[in-house]
């Protein structure tokens, strides 16, 4: 039964991949209204159920072999979705087993250290699953697209020169080849908006009442760089979609399709990792009999 919904999970991600290797042009290449052939919600809330309920079978041996860790990388622009994703696409999993950073302008002291620093502190541990809520890939995003960015940076002037975002992609990709060897998968999702659907997302944050928090001014002046960002994603899906770290573009006009899809990625880098409950040695299981004598002996008394 297991092994029939994984397989099915693994048909439905197959397109979201993106081939390593492969010369991608976002718009061009990935549809953000796909649904694969679901029409309505309803259509896709047994699969999610399905998702939810096997993450949280997963989680729980994870934590309990204490072997692997899980980092769930999440890329989007405004209003792409990001929050509602991690809220619904984790609801059944024990929050003692997951931590969720999200990475925002770098402090003073961020910025003392090397661009990877702050991402490393807030990396998972063995057994758990770490969220990054933007990620690393800010680095080659709003960085490349704001070069002022980089001048906060102060990096010395050789590190600066000529073929900075190639070198970029390469300590990327080699940092989390260093982190899949040692134990932790890294899943990279970006959640493909289209600009109409950003426009009306931004638009429902200034005519709801519930929702006018959520709205920020400087989110519509970065919509001015749609395209920038656009050509910033290409770049970055091209030079860092690896074997060991694939990038999965989920479409995410449709947000209950996107949460169907998140949770499939995250289930199907779960069971190729497929943990298992530790085995107890004979040593062990001896130990459980003689405390099961003395518990069971209690009543004697
Ligand atoms: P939400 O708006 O849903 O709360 P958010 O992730 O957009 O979530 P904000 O506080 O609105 O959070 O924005 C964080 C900002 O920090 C983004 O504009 C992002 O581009 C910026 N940022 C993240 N990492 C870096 C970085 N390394 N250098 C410069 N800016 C960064
Ligand atoms: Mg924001």
């Amino acid at each position: 039964m297991a092994d029939l919904r994984i397989k099915e999970i693994a048909q439905l991600i197959a397109p979201l991949r993106v081939t390593p290797g492969a010369s991608v042009r976002l718009a061009h290449d990935f549809d953000p209204g796909y649904r694969a052939g679901f029409v309505r919600k309803r259509d896709g809330e047994a699969l999610l159920h399905r998702g939810v309920e096997l993450l949280s079978e997963y989680q729980a041996r994870l934590a309990a072999q204490q072997c692997h860790g899980l980092l769930v990388v999440l890329q989007a622009l405004d209003a792409g979705g990001k929050d509602g994703t991690i809220k619904h696409v984790m609801s059944g999993v024990n929050p003692q087993g997951v931590t969720v950073h999200s990475f925002k302008v770098p402090s003073a002291a961020e910025l003392g250290h090397d661009y990877l620093w702050r991402y490393a502190c807030n990396l998972p541990g063995r057994g758990e699953i770490g969220i990054f809520n933007r990620s690393h890939y800010e680095e080659v995003l709003v960085v490349r697209v704001h070069p002022e960015n980089l001048d906060r940076q102060r990096l010395p002037a050789g590190a600066r020169d000529g073929g900075i975002w190639r070198r970029r992609f390469h300590e990327i990709n080699d940092w989390e080849r260093y982190l899949t060897d040692n134990g932790f998968r890294v899943v990279k999702m970006l959640l493909n908006i289209s600009k109409d659907e950003q426009l009306r997302r931004f638009m429902k944050r200034l005519d709801r009442p519930d929702k006018n928090w959520k709205f920020s001014a400087a989110d519509i002046k970065e919509r001015q760089y749609w395209d920038d960002y656009q050509s910033a994603f290409s770049q970055m899906l091209s030079h860092t979609s690896t074997s060991w770290a694939p990038w999965y573009v989920i479409p995410a006009d449709h947000k209950w399709f996107a949460r169907i899809c998140a949770s499939a990625v995250i289930v199907a880098a779960l069971s190729e990792l497929d943990p298992q409950f530790p085995k107890l040695s004979k040593a062990a299981r001896q130990e459980l009999a003689v405390a099961r004598k003395a518990l069971e002996g209690e009543g004697d008394h």
